[in-house]
């Protein structure tokens, strides 16, 4: 029987093996195999990958580009899961820095679409929002204070101002100043405090109503003077003529 002696059979399953396979295992027993061998040597299995990767990067970066930009929402999908999944929280832990660097560049050329984003996801979520941030303050009082502060470095003028604001708020004054026009009245006081001319530092600027709230003053940039917090704690409920008149030697 010449024939028989001509079939060959799979080393694994011993099936018969097609003629024209050159494979001495069949399909399934040879993928087996190649999973058997991936698991046994996961670092040569990756390199090969990479240089397989390496080798074709060029029709690689086209086609990625190209599905990238044919399938934009699959790919953002793809990436979250990503982010979410082992790997993805592996890399992110050990790339910190990159990762919310690239964050803060596309944020920052995104801008006024982050800005409306936000502002749509506030508003839409308010109630929920206020809730969380409360749940969080109470969990790690310590890291919000720490956040706060640094947020109160950064937007110095932001939060005096605010500050300021509230207090007009409660005692009923008209109007409001802003950041820039407060830079500005910064500017023409050469950084100064207007009544004894110390100059101003981040730990000692006030901004202080010539005619006080609680006197009737208004909270336009037209009633404020840069002012240290001395000057801004003596001169209390004068008004600015009071004030210059008992200072002056
Ligand atoms: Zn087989
Ligand atoms: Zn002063």
């Amino acid at each position: 029987m010449p024939d028989a002696i001509l079939i060959r059979h799979c080393f694994r399953c011993k099936d018969p093996l097609p003629e024209t396979r050159k494979d001495s295992y069949c399909k399934p027993c040879r993928n087996h195999k190649s999973k058997e061998w991936s698991a046994a040597n996961p670092k040569k299995r990756s390199q090969m990958a990479k240089n397989w990767r390496d080798k074709n990067y060029d029709s690689r970066r086209h086609w990625e580009r190209h599905y990238e930009e044919t399938h934009r929402k699959e790919k953002y999908a793809t990436h979250k899961r990503w982010r979410a999944g082992e790997s993805g929280k592996t890399w992110i832990e050990r790339n910190r820095a990159k990762d919310s660097a690239t964050a803060g560049r596309w944020i920052k050329t995104h801008r006024p679409s982050v800005n409306a984003r936000r502002k749509r996801h506030w508003a839409a979520n308010r109630g929920r929002l206020r809730e969380y941030a409360r749940l969080k303050r109470e969990r790690n009082p310590e890291r919000i204070r720490l956040l706060d502060r640094q947020r109160y470095v950064r937007h110095r003028e932001k939060r005096i101002l605010l500050s300021i604001a509230v207090r007009a708020k409660r005692l009923q004054a008209e109007g409001n100043a802003t950041p820039e026009q407060c830079r500005e009245l910064l500017e023409q006081f050469k950084s100064c405090c207007g009544y004894c001319h110390t100059p101003l530092t981040y730990k000692n600027k006030t901004y202080d109503h010539k005619t006080p709230l609680s006197r009737g003053g208004t909270n336009y940039i037209e009633n404020l003077i840069p002012s240290c917090r001395p000057c801004n704690a003596r001169k209390h409920t004068r008004t600015y003529e009071e004030f210059v008149k008992l200072i002056q030697p």
